[in-house]
């Protein structure tokens, strides 16, 4: 499953996972606060795609 982390935090960017089925940017939900440190998160280059593979 992918998750969006934001780059500065280093924290997952959104609650629920929207990308993972299709393995892509969100680019129409931005500006959205970030769900670890709640602050406004202005386009794709603030965060990148993590694969979680689960524990
Ligand atoms: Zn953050």
């Amino acid at each position: 499953m992918l998750v969006l982390i934001h780059k500065e935090c280093g924290g997952p960017a959104l609650d629920e996972s929207p990308v993972g089925e299709v393995c892509a940017i969100p680019i129409d939900r931005f500006p959205f606060p970030c769900f670890s440190c709640l602050e406004e998160i202005d386009g794709e280059s603030e965060v990148r795609l993590s694969e979680e593979i689960g524990f």
